[in-house]
């Protein structure tokens, strides 16, 4: 399932490509007909991610709110602003796809603005091509499609721009909303570190996992406490801390809290600037390539049972938490 830093991804997307553009909306699958109908020849005036949920503005005050849930993909084609991290992957970069990026990176795991045009801030102009975006995300060199390509599967929902246009197939949840529709969604969610980074955000952190008995390692999976955190990043920010991930939320010092929270907002703001869920730091020069083309060297504990602890040597352990996969150390974590 794409975890947050990828639906934020996906939401600069639409900004570079769609906002500020009027949409012919459609549901070729049928599905989303009545939705399309509403939205057709709007111009989308926003795009923004809050955790897993992405959603887009119409003129109107009307919204399109989409969770990709763990089949959800966006496709992008047309004349498409594709940023250095995905040119620079050779078409493949993500959590289950490994080439990475192989940017020039410094010391503090920050892509840098070393590589000129091609880097990521000073995004190029938009040029014909195809991209997937879903838990991983995919160019496609072949500039050759007629545009626009005619619909391919199940597409729920097609966005159509003159020079772009972006297919959602096999989401959780697509749904039209209004300006009230979306505040009852984001009063539900917990806070999200790329919106907001000011004290406040974190204290409605800390307060949320405090007031529970249920364990740290739920809790981070619940976007109620907090917006975004997936499989991957919870093992990874457990294993960071040296947390036990059984101990309950109401047992953890504040301090303890206010730092995965701080610890969850670089982890995301990595990841949302390069694509890949670096979860190790202090790595450099080839070792850091080789962990960005390769998850086995990207991560201290997700998916490495059995394997020897990067730290203590003991074999790191995986076990079921409300039924999802939780790897962990048990010696460093203790
Ligand atoms: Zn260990």
């Amino acid at each position: 399932m794409p975890e947050g830093h990828s639906v934020h991804r996906i939401a600069r997307q639409f900004a570079r490509n769609f906002v500020g553009e009027i949409v012919h909306v459609s549901s070729p699958q049928g599905r989303f007909a009545d939705g399309a109908a509403i939205l057709e020849g709007r111009t989308m005036t926003d795009a923004r991610a809050v955790g897993k949920q992405m959603f887009l503005e119409f003129d109107g005050g009307l919204w399109l709110r989409v969770h990709l849930g763990i089949y959800g993909a966006w496709d992008f084609a047309g004349e498409i602003t594709t940023d250095a991290t995905i040119r620079s992957a050779a078409g493949r970069m993500g959590q289950t796809n490994q080439r990475g990026t192989d940017l020039p990176v410094p010391d503090d795991g920050t892509l840098d603005d070393a590589a000129g045009e091609d880097s990521v801030r000073s995004i190029g102009a938009p040029r014909k091509a195809r991209l997937h975006m879903a838990e991983s995300e995919r160019e496609n060199d072949d500039a050759d499609f007629v545009f626009p390509p005619d619909p391919v599967g199940a597409e729920r929902v097609r966005l159509l721009t003159d020079a772009a246009v972006a297919d959602l197939r096999g989401p959780t949840a697509c749904e039209v909303l209004d300006e009230a529709g979306v505040r009852k969604v984001l009063d539900r969610l917990g806070p999200d570190p790329q919106n907001d980074a000011g004290p406040d955000a974190a204290e409605r952190f800390v307060s949320a996992v405090r007031a529970k008995r249920t364990a740290i390692g739920l809790l981070l999976m619940d976007q109620s406490v907090v917006s975004g955190i997936g499989n991957v990043y919870r093992a990874e920010l457990l294993f960071r801390a040296r947390l036990e991930p059984h101990i309950p939320g109401n047992r953890l010092e504040s301090s303890v809290v206010r730092a995965l929270w701080e610890d969850w907002s670089r982890l995301l703001d990595i990841g949302v600037r390069t694509g890949q869920m670096m979860t190790m730091d202090g790595l450099s020069g080839d070792a850091y390539r080789r962990a960005m083309a390769d998850r086995s060297e990207r991560h201290w504990v997700y998916k490495r049972e059995g394997l020897p602890c990067r730290v203590c040597g003991t074999n790191i352990v995986m076990e079921m938490m409300a039924s999802r996969k939780l790897y962990w150390c048990p010696v460093c974590q203790a």
